[in-house]
């Protein structure tokens, strides 16, 4: 496939013009701190746009540099993420700015390679981090960006794609215009996040139409597709819900935490003592997460471990919270 043939130049550098004459007005847009930009990457990753918007602006209130991120008690940073879900990013996002503080002198490297060193830092961000905040000319992909690529230079990605992952990649770093590199990644999530979506196209609207492979069939395709894939389960029954309500009520307690009696009500409404293994269970997930710890308990004045517990009932009583 002749790339430049494929996606000329003259259409990447129309669908930037798109992207300048007009697009979302989101405050990470508005700066090149790459502290900043990591807060905003990190909470964008599986959150949208719009819920992100007023956590990131609280968030960097409360932390307002990486040596604060770095040094706050990862209790107060959950607690600052509470709300947000997938707590664990809260905790990773800590451990990047320690690491970051520890072996960079707090001033985050610009280098791609060098950015996914960092714990919690993976391709995708390594790439945002060098692009958004450095503005340099680097590849990275995402949703967005995949199935935009993949639509324009070889057609509907649904019912599967007929690229590879490592060929988008490829194709990803072969089109970004030289010099261009921060409006070019900008552009391409724009599309995919307002004109080009996964379940719907506005190509009627979009710069690229002439060009695009899949303009002819993929609103037709879209439209035949089933709405919703079989049955999922409720979310209010997953283990993803109740670890959230967990987390939720261990923010809102006081340092000392609480104990499982405590928790059942606040996490299930009609919680009942069968149902503490349950409940055991999901906290010691929880706490091999890094996002809980086993509280001691304070008898005599002296700190020890609370009892272990009969594996077959645990104990109501064992204590947990939030990590220092
Ligand atoms: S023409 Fe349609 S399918 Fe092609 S990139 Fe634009 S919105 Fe997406």
């Amino acid at each position: 496939m002749n790339i430049d043939d494929r996606f000329p130049l003259d259409d990447r550098h129309r669908l930037i013009d798109w992207y300048q004459q007009g697009h979302r007005d989101l405050p990470w847009r508005a700066t090149r701190d790459p502290y900043r930009i990591l807060v905003s990457e990190v909470m964008l990753q599986q959150t949208q746009a719009e819920r992100v918007i007023p956590r990131y602006h609280d968030f960097l209130e409360r932390f307002p540099t990486i040596q604060a991120l770095a040094d706050a008690p990862s209790s107060d940073v959950i607690r600052a993420w509470s709300g947000l879900g997938y707590n664990r990013r809260a905790l990773n996002l800590q451990r990047t700015a320690r690491a970051v503080v520890e072996r960079h002198a707090r001033r985050m490297p610009s280098d791609p390679a060098v950015l996914r060193d960092l714990p919690g830092i993976g391709p995708y961000t390594a790439g945002a981090i060098a692009c958004f905040a450095f503005e340099q000319d680097v590849a990275f992909v995402d949703t967005n960006i995949r199935r935009v690529i993949h639509r324009v230079v070889a057609g509907p990605d649904v019912p599967e794609p007929r690229l590879s992952g490592r060929t988008i990649d490829e194709i990803s770093r072969a089109l970004v215009p030289a010099g261009k590199g921060y409006a070019w990644n900008q552009a391409l999530m724009e599309l995919g996040a307002t004109i080009c979506r996964a379940r719907m196209t506005a190509c009627e609207r979009c710069p690229l139409q002439d060009i695009c492979v899949a303009r002819p069939v993929i609103q037709p395709l879209l439209a035949d597709r089933p709405r919703a894939k079989a049955a999922q389960p409720k979310f209010e029954t997953t283990s993803r819900y109740f670890r959230g309500r967990i987390m939720a009520a261990l923010s809102a307690s006081a340092d000392s935490g609480l104990t499982l009696r405590e928790l059942g009500p606040l996490v299930k409404v009609d919680f009942q003592p069968s149902d503490a293994r349950w409940l055991r269970g999901l906290v010691d997930g929880l706490a091999h997460d890094g996002l809980v710890v086993r509280a001691l308990t304070v008898h005599r004045g002296i700190a020890e471990p609370a009892p272990v517990y009969d594996a077959g009932s645990p104990d109501l009583d064992a204590r947990f919270r939030l990590p220092d």
